[in-house]
């Protein structure tokens, strides 16, 4: 795979994590954090998104479409993808991670 090429989708929504991962920098980080809180985590933000879906759907069902919904949807979606991201990066390079549960 080429360095230089990441697809538009991807480098937008990995801008968007980063922005979020920003927001969060004075709490203290995730890199000490085992996989299963992690994953815990990351599961609250799946039932959000799940949640913000509903509410998408229940609106699309009605013919209303209310751009604020959409947006919490793109924001849980990111939530969602950045608790993946630290599980995925604690899983390579914490051999500590996960251990004791
Ligand atoms: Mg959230």
């Amino acid at each position: 795979m080429s360095d230089e090429f990441i697809r538009t989708e991807v480098r937008i929504f990995s801008m968007d994590m980063e922005n979020v991962l920003r927001e969060h920098d004075g709490k203290g980080g995730w890199k000490k954090n085992t996989l299963q809180s992690l994953s815990r985590m990351m599961q609250k933000e799946v039932d959000e998104l799940e949640a913000e879906i509903d509410v998408f759907r229940s609106l699309a069902r009605k013919r209303v479409d209310v751009p604020e919904v959409r947006d919490a949807i793109r924001r849980e979606a990111i939530d969602v993808a950045n608790f993946a991201m630290m599980i995925y990066c604690n899983a390579a390079i914490n051999p500590k991670a996960g251990k004791g549960e």
